[in-house]
């Protein structure tokens, strides 16, 4: 049975969304290098390519859909920060907005009887779970750390410790 076209453009939409986020992260590695916080420049570096790598999975279930893939626009991301708290902050709405996106994708897969998508978005609902949680731990350290230069360096030194995960 083919995607239905609301479902189609939904996971277009979605392949866009995450090179968006991915686009984003990079901006903020960027930015962290701009202020000497090597750490967080890395970890937003491995955060930019996750995006691209769920960019992807969503790209090759398109594909193995026999559906065609339609990339749409990325507007220019926000390189420039108040703070190192302000990017964290910036980056844990993104990711909530990310979430609403998938949790509507899954809502459509059922209501559309596309149930060949519910594994993929029951993966994407899950890794969206750690990705809000990584982020908020984040803002919460950042808070607690405040003005102190020596709080801010130790945490630069442990996100720049982060894993290359998948
Ligand atoms: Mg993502």
């Amino acid at each position: 049975m083919p995607v239905s076209k609301k479902m189609l453009g939904a996971l277009n939409d979605q392949i866009t969304m995450e090179l968006a986020a991915s686009h984003s992260y990079l901006a903020m590695a960027g930015w962290f290098e701009s202020q000497n916080l090597p750490g967080m420049a890395t970890w937003m570096q491995i955060q930019s390519a996750e995006e691209r790598a769920h960019a992807l999975k969503f790209f090759d279930f398109v594909v193995d859909r026999g559906e065609d893939v339609v990339l749409g626009a990325i507007e220019a991301p926000q390189g420039v920060f108040g703070s190192v708290l302000e990017v964290f902050e910036r980056a844990l709405a993104q990711e909530k907005s990310v979430t609403a996106s998938i949790n509507s994708l899954y809502t459509l897969a059922s209501s559309e009887g596309e149930l060949e998508a519910v594994p993929l978005l029951t993966w994407f609902i899950n890794e969206q779970v750690e990705e809000e949680a990584s982020v908020d731990q984040v803002v919460e350290d950042l808070r607690r750390a405040g003005d102190d230069p020596q709080a801010l360096l130790m945490l630069d030194r442990e996100l720049g410790a982060r894993p290359v995960e998948e």
